[in-house]
């Protein structure tokens, strides 16, 4: 009866530590979309435990707010807004964060000769792809002279824009994404986060791998959403894709779509999508409109000289074209246009 009664809290005890020791760390996949800058966010994270992955995604998600207040061209009292409505009269001054995105973006306008040019708005301001308006020829022939990033002119030290030719404008809606995916996966990391996915609309980051395996990230067929034409395995990598079929309409047998030829003030249609994949996703966003505009041949000479740059196009017949890094390697002597094309299969 005695050893019993010792027995009972001994058993209790041991049972409370086997408990213990074999209940797992709740470790798994945390994830949510929002609808944030126009566009869908998801963050997918590898936590520990429920509560330090929801904080992460949570803080993600309102850096994405926090960074659409200050850029957002719908919003008519952020930064950016500020500067398309007085920079043509006077140097507007602006955050620096801002300041440098904006310097940046100059940089990849430099590097794509001009086929990134986040002054493009000043005629793309013009079209309305919901309501499916296009400026008129007259329209896009007065306006155009206004687009060139080389009118902007950027004091470093005042963190000041002034546009330097009437009726410019700009619009950070070709690298505002990757820009904010990049700072989610460096909120993610400074929290311990080794394991997770940011995407915003186009652009997508990768911090480490899917439980020790690559993530196999799809291309989707330009016309038709449910075929994969490739998928590509990616680790600790950005990829964006830009496409003619994400913000568009059809009229008289012409695509009018969101990426515009800053020298036609037309939609861009030299490939129907672009996939680039690089180490962040600025790098990424602010390369995905190049071959658009050049065509993929021209954007295959300028990738191919950036170290640790790839890229995929879908040219207007259906090929695809790969850049010298993903060319399987039966393919590379002797292939004197610098591409690997193939059919996309459905
Ligand atoms: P997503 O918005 O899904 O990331 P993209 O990366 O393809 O899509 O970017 C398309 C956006 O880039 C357009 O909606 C527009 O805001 C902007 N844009 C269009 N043409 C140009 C251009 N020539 N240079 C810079 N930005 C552009
Ligand atoms: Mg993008």
């Amino acid at each position: 009866m005695r050893s019993r009664q010792l027995a009972h809290p001994l058993r209790a005890l041991l049972a409370l530590m086997a408990a213990i020791a074999v209940a797992p760390a709740h470790a798994a996949w945390y994830e949510r979309t929002e609808a944030i800058m126009g566009t869908r966010i998801y963050v997918e994270v590898w936590s520990e435990d429920a509560g330090k992955g929801n904080e992460a995604i949570d803080a993600v998600m309102s850096d994405m707010r926090r960074i659409d207040e200050l850029m957002s061209h719908y919003k008519p009292e952020s930064q950016l807004s500020r500067i398309n409505q007085h920079a043509n009269d006077e140097p507007v001054q602006v955050d620096k964060e801002l300041f440098d995105l904006i310097k940046l973006s100059t940089y990849y306008s430099q590097i794509t000769e001009g086929a990134f040019d986040i002054t493009y708005a000043s005629v793309g301001y013009m079209y309305d792809y919901p309501k499916h308006v296009h400026p008129t020829e007259a329209q896009i022939k007065s306006a155009l002279p206004a687009v060139n990033w080389r009118n902007m002119l950027l004091d470093e030290a005042h963190h000041t824009v002034r546009f330097e030719h009437p009726g410019m404008r700009i619009d950070l809606g070709g690298i505002g994404k990757g820009y904010a995916v990049d700072r989610g996966i460096d909120i993610l990391k400074a929290r311990g986060i080794q394991h997770a996915v940011v995407t915003a609309g186009g652009d997508t980051r990768i911090l480490g791998d899917h439980m020790g395996r690559p993530w196999l990230v799809a291309i989707r067929h330009p016309d038709d959403p449910t075929k994969v034409v490739t998928r590509i395995p990616l680790s600790d990598t950005a990829m964006s894709t830009s496409g003619d079929y994400e913000r568009y309409f059809d009229e008289d047998g012409v695509r009018y779509h969101h990426i515009i030829d800053p020298h036609t003030g037309r939609s861009a249609s030299k490939v129907r999508s672009a996939t680039i994949l690089a180490p962040t996703a600025t790098q990424t966003d602010g390369l995905s409109k190049t071959a658009f505009v050049l065509g993929a041949q021209k954007a295959l000479e300028i990738i191919n000289r950036l170290p640790d740059v790839d890229a995929v196009f879908i040219t207007p017949e259906g090929k695809i074209v790969y850049s010298n890094g993903l060319r399987p390697p039966s393919n590379r002597p002797g292939d004197e246009a610098g591409a690997t094309a193939a059919s996309p299969r459905g």
